[in-house]
């Protein structure tokens, strides 16, 4: 239904697109230029209802489909989803904001999530000892848990989604989508395709929302699995809550992802790297790099290569091809960014690079430049706090052995980085620091799909993490027979 030229948005419950009972609707933004795109709504626990009944009742059908018919719907999906990755991409860009190049890679890293879920009729096998004992035989065998829930957020619109619900379904179980309502407009989008691929109506549902849907999904009965991911005081709400519910749960949380730069490395490389993993897609990643600690001998030579490196770094809107720094997703997340700022300033960090002054040469969108400090100390806001924008923190330190150091005093562990050259330093590094997901002289230390994605601290609340086999495990329960046949 549209009202003048601004679409209000439905949800998907058994097969249909049906209008939220609630009447409260939240806008959409274009955070490039300020616009209303779309109208959200804030769905009620009737609504919730009405889709966890539908989808209890698909299980029925659905887990008894034999897996490999289950997974052919997935590669059908997968053939869709490359057909329309340009008109994808677009969308990720109107409604998140980062530029076109960022939506790109988002839409292929996604797709590559549906691709690893296909390997789920192997993943799915169980195991088979015949002599266990004396003409006994124990087996395993996984089945899924019945209804299940996926809680997005607003940075990967198109990603984080297709870590969770391929996988979910392929393994049997039917879903309850609630995208995060800032960027409702492609997890549409993602259903629909869905549908064209074939899924039965029943298996895939959609519910828009925010922390009552939210709250009404850690809560309800039937809902077994609930797969969180965003920011770090909502994860530890949900895995708590989800827990005293009686589900499992796997609650992704925020970070804040510290990278060590070795007097050894490739100098224009690391700067690259840096540039890449702190500034691109805004710094609204949550693996993206926040700190840097830099060895005293190269610091000044490397930061002036970072300086300067960024002060060419384009800020606009996504869609221009010169973008590089796109805007942040709303200005009262730009207003917490810029209060962060000014605390880094106040407690004497020294600001290298100003990213406030593209606010005035963008009036219009919730823009803010590259912004880079010097001589960070970690009892500083801006060392603590994820940040979430294209703000970096440079830390001087002696050594190897101080940067890891001050590295594993965070609250969180979700991605960490070395740039060397030298083998002994990195595999010092990869044995001392505590992060879930580690990279050498990479940008963004992301695993591929084939593998599991989690951090650790703060930054992860469960046991299994998203993708690779912990997907399957985490989607799927187990029955142990032990049998004597006479
Ligand atoms: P968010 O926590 O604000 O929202 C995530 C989801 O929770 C949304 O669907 C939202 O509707 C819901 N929600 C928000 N507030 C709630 C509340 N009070 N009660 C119940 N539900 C609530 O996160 P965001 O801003 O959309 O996403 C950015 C955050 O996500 C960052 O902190 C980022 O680091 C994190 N993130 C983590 C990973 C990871 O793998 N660890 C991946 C992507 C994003």
């Amino acid at each position: 239904m549209a009202i003048g030229t601004i679409q209000k948005l439905n949800n998907f419950v058994n097969g249909q697109w049906i209008p939220a009972s609630s009447d409260k609707y939240e806008p959409v933004f274009n955070p490039a230029t300020g616009e209303v795109i779309a109208e959200v709504p804030l769905s009620s626990r009737e609504d919730l209802n009405q889709a966890v009944q539908v989808a209890e009742i698909a299980f029925q059908t659905w887990s008894k489909t034999p897996v490999p018919n289950r997974t052919r719907i997935l590669f059908r999906y997968i053939h869709l989803l490359t057909q329309h990755a340009e008109e994808l991409a677009e969308t990720i860009v109107r409604e998140h904001g980062k530029n076109l190049k960022d939506a790109r890679g988002e839409v292929q890293r996604g797709i590559e999530s549906v691709e690893a879920a296909t390997a789920t009729p192997m993943m799915m096998m169980g195991q088979a000892l015949p002599e266990i004992a004396n003409e006994i035989e124990g087996t395993t065998y996984r089945y899924p848990l019945g209804v299940v829930a996926g809680i997005t957020p607003f940075n990967f619109p198109m990603m984080v989604p297709l870590w969770i619900f391929p996988v979910a379904i392929a393994c049997g179980n039917t879903f309850i989508l609630k995208p995060s309502e800032r960027t409702p407009l492609l997890a549409q989008r993602l259903v629909e395709l869905m549908v064209e691929a074939g899924l039965p109506s029943g298996v895939l549902n959609l519910v828009h929302g925010a922390h009552e849907i939210v709250n009404g999904i850690l809560e309800h009965k039937t809902i077994k699995a609930v797969s969180f991911v965003g920011s770090q005081p909502v994860a530890q709400h949900v895995y708590t809550t989800g827990c005293a519910h009686g589900k499992r749960v796997q609650a992704l949380a925020g970070a804040k992802n510290h990278a060590i730069v070795m007097p050894d490395c490739n100098l224009e490389k690391t700067v690259q790297g840096i540039i890449l993993a702190a500034f691109g897609s805004s710094g609204e990643r949550c693996m993206a790099t926040s700190v840097v600690a830099v060895v005293d001998e190269i610091a000044d030579e490397f930061i002036e290569l970072l300086v300067s490196e960024s002060e060419k770094l384009v800020v606009g809107d996504g869609l221009d091809p010169d973008t590089f720094i796109s805007p942040l997703i709303r200005e009262s997340h730009r207003q917490r960014v810029i209060g962060l700022v000014e605390s880094g300033e106040a407690e004497q960090a020294k600001l290298l690079l100003d990213g406030r002054i593209a606010i005035q040469k963008h009036p219009n969108g919730y823009f803010l430049g590259a912004t880079i400090f010097d001589h960070v100390t970690p009892d500083m806001r801006i060392w603590k706090e994820e940040i979430f924008a294209p703000v970096l923190s440079i830390v001087r330190i002696k050594d190897l052995d101080e940067g890891i150091a001050l590295t594993n005093q965070s609250q969180f562990a979700n991605g960490a980085i070395i740039y060397t050259s030298s083998g002994e330093h990195m595999r010092y590094f990869r044995e001392n620091i505590d992060a879930g997901m580690i990279g050498i002289n990479v940008n963004v230390p992301a695993p591929m799909a084939l593998f599991t994605f989690a951090g650790n601290k703060d930054s992860f609340y469960g046991d299994l993490g998203t993708n690779g086999m912990d997907g399957v495990l985490f989607f799927t329960r187990k029955k142990m027979v032990t049998s004597r046949w006479f």
